[in-house]
Parts: structure tokens; C-alpha cells; sequence
């Protein structure tokens, strides 16, 4: 099981890089995700109309995702064939080669085939978000190769990722680190949608169960840490990462917290969706991307953490149940987050100048903490030791 303390303790045992969960080089390529060009996905997603198999609006589809690709620079993008009832269906496969690892693949997925309507949220919202990761990580450095996926003929059954499953991946016995799915992740109109759930797998078989519960721990993580989205722990089910699983593969996904009513029907449409949110959902998956291919920032080499540490202080140290935190006087808002030993977190709590927070009970142990800004920033981080 993968612990996110483990990678604590790494950090300073890397090369060329490191990974750790809060980073300002990543911060500065997922701001540069654009609500604008999310818009305009959406909004070219839904002018394509139903998209079934056989339709034009499935075709269309097929070649605006793939000349999106190719206007951000990519040059690996492949199809898959296959058919059903008839029909030529087409997986769109995108790769960007890791650095150190290029035989080992980040997957993210999402499908672009429809039912009944435009299917703006479902599944035009993940297309969207995977589009736009894929546009703002196109001329970063990641250690693992990453694959841009948009199937087809998820509704039917998830008959796209089936066949890559059975016709590519196994065939070539490719090495996968994680598929991270994305579908359905507009939220509703006009409600709060602050949430987004973070899905592990849950089902048979149960050998790849852990590793998936420990990739969404983090995921939530990341998610919290790069947008202002809360997050929460479900179950994954009917969707493509499915056959992926089946397979024995490490699975997480992102799905909306608010489940909106309209998907499979004609109102799946912009206007009954949260552009906002899907916004959001694309800056938390660019962490996740960034995170899980390992991106390093080639120029820089080790990021240096931003050092106002010295204007915080958390004590005591050994703690008890209480920590006093004083953040001196300042006009950014600081969130103090604790970790327990096994890399969960256990708190998240916004800062003022003076801080008294009450930890909830465990036994004596470790602990970690980060400090981080609104842009996710870590100002401070260190060690605690419980006593009871
Ligand atoms: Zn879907």
C-alpha cells in the first residue's frame, strides 16, 4: 500500500525531481487552466448534438477531439477500431511519452459518445476537462507517460475501453501506474456545487483494491489542495474504468457530488449544468495529472518551497489534543492541514492570526502538517508527535 508519508520521506532521495503533494511549479501550470477554453468546450461538445453510434454527431465529435489534440501540438494520437451493430466506432488515443518511465502509462479517460441528447454533462464536461489538461501539461516534463483517452460507446456498455482492455492493453501486456476516469462531472444549475466525489475501487477482484483506496486518498488530496472543491469517498461503478479494473488495473475517478437528473435525456445541456464547476473539476484533475505522471520542472530542478515559515508557528511539540498555531498578521488566508502516519488526512482547517485547534482523538503517534496558501501553495510543513 501506497502511503503518502513514504513520499515525505523521499523527497529528498530524488534525482531530477520529486513529488510532493503540494508544489508551486504545479500550482503554476494548473493556473494556467482557462474557464474560457473549458466554456468553449463545452459549448462546441453540445453543438454536436446526440451522439450515438452511427450518428454525425458522433463522427463530428470524433474529429474536433482529435483535431483539438493536434492544435495543442500532440503528434501520438492514434485510433482504435472497432464495430458494433454495424457501426465503425473509434477510441481516440493520445500520448504524451514520460521522460523516465515511457513504458508506464497515467491513463485519463472519459467517453464522448452519447444517448438521447447532446449529453453536455454527460459525458461532454469529462471530454472537456481532459482536453484542457492536455492543453496546459502538452510542454511539461513527466517521468510517466501519460494517455489521453476519449471512448466511444460507453453507453452502450463501455464497448470502447472493453475492447482496449482486450485488444491493446492485454495484447501488449501494457504497463498501467493508474486510470483516472472522468465522467459526468457538470454538477447541477443553481445549486451549490462544491464537491466533487473521488471513486476507488470497491469491487472484484479485490487484489487492486488497495492500491486504488490509497491513489484516491491522494487524489482527494490534490483535489483540496488545487481547487476549492471538498471532497468524498465513493464507490466506482458503471462507467469505463470498469473493464480496466476487471483487468486487474488501479483504478480512481471523479464523478459529480450533486447527480443531476437530465443525462440520457434531450435537456442534457449547458444551460442545466455548472460551468463553474467543471472549471474547477479540470484545475483538480491537472494536479492529479501533474501528480500521479510525476511532472518536473526541467529548468528549475528542486522546487524551493516558498520560506515565510518563520513568521508561523505550531506548538506545542509533543502535542497533546491541542495545537496552538500563530500565523502573524496577514491578508492572505492560510489552511493548516494534518496528516496521520498513514498519510490520511485528518483535518483541514482555514488560519487567522491566532489559532487554538483541537485535534480529535488517537493514540500517540506522528503526524504530519502542511500549511498551504489559497493557491495551494506550501508556505510551511513538518512533523508532530502525539502524546496522550
Ligand atoms: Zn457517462
Amino acid at each position: 500500500m501506497k502511503k503518502i508519508i513514504f513520499l515525505f520521506f523521499c523527497l529528498s532521495f530524488r534525482g531530477i525531481s520529486f513529488a510532493q503533494l503540494s508544489d508551486t511549479y504545479y500550482q503554476s501550470i494548473v493556473n494556467n487552466v482557462s474557464y474560457d477554453s473549458v466554456f468553449s468546450n463545452l459549448l462546441n461538445f453540445e453543438n454536436f448534438g446526440v451522439k450515438n453510434p452511427g450518428s454525425q454527431g458522433l463522427n463530428n465529435t470524433l474529429n474536433w477531439v482529435i483535431s483539438k489534440y493536434s492544435e495543442y501540438g500532440y503528434t501520438d494520437i492514434k485510433i482504435d477500431t472497432f464495430t458494433h451493430n454495424g457501426n465503425y466506432l473509434y477510441n481516440v488515443v493520445t500520448t504524451k511519452t514520460g521522460t523516465l518511465h515511457p513504458d508506464i502509462f497515467v491513463i485519463i479517460d472519459g467517453h464522448y459518445d452519447t444517448v438521447f441528447g447532446s449529453g453536455t454533462n454527460d459525458n461532454g464536461s469529462g471530454t472537456s476537462v481532459i482536453l484542457e489538461i492536455a492543453r496546459v501539461i502538452k510542454n511539461i516534463f513527466t517521468e510517466y507517460s501519460l494517455r489521453f483517452i476519449n471512448f466511444s460507446a460507453e453507453e452502450e456498455g463501455f464497448l470502447g475501453s472493453e475492447h482496449y482492455v482486450t485488444y491493446v492493453v492485454n495484447p501488449q501486456n501494457m504497463q498501467i501506474r493508474l486510470v483516472i476516469n472522468i465522467d459526468e462531472v457538470g454538477g447541477v444549475a443553481g445549486y451549490s456545487n462544491d464537491t466533487v466525489k473521488c471513486e476507488s475501487d470497491q469491487s472484484y477482484p479485490l487484489s487492486n483494491n488497495a492500491a486504488s483506496a490509497a491513489f484516491t486518498d491522494t487524489l482527494a488530496t490534490l483535489t483540496e489542495l488545487y481547487s476549492p472543491l471538498n471532497t468524498k469517498i465513493t464507490n466506482a461503478y458503471s462507467s469505463d474504468y470498469v473493464p480496466f479494473q476487471q483487468n486487474g488495473e488501479i483504478i480512481t475517478g471523479y464523478y459529480e457530488n450533486n447527480a443531476s437528473n437530465y443525462p440520457h435525456t434531450v435537456n442534457d445541456l449547458l444551460i442545466n449544468l455548472d460551468t463553474n464547476y467543471v472549471y474547477k473539476i479540470a484545475k483538480a484533475a491537472t494536479a492529479a495529472a501533474l501528480y500521479f505522471a510525476r511532472a518536473y520542472n526541467a529548468s528549475a530542478g528542486n522546487q524551493v518551497i516558498q520560506d515565510v515559515s518563520d513568521k508561523i508557528n505550531v506548538s506545542p511539540n509533543p502535542f497533546q489534543d491541542k495545537l496552538f498555531i500563530k500565523a502573524g498578521s496577514n491578508n492572505k488566508d492560510y489552511f493548516f492541514s494534518l496528516y496521520n502516519e498513514t498519510g490520511q488526512m485528518v483535518m483541514k482547517k482555514e488560519l487567522y492570526s491566532n489559532n487554538l485547534i483541537n485535534v480529535p482523538p488517537a493514540k500517540s503517534s506522528f503526524y504530519f502538517y502542511l500549511i498551504t496558501d489559497n493557491y495551494g501553495g506550501v508556505i510551511k510543513k513538518g512533523k508532530l508527535f502525539r502524546v496522550q
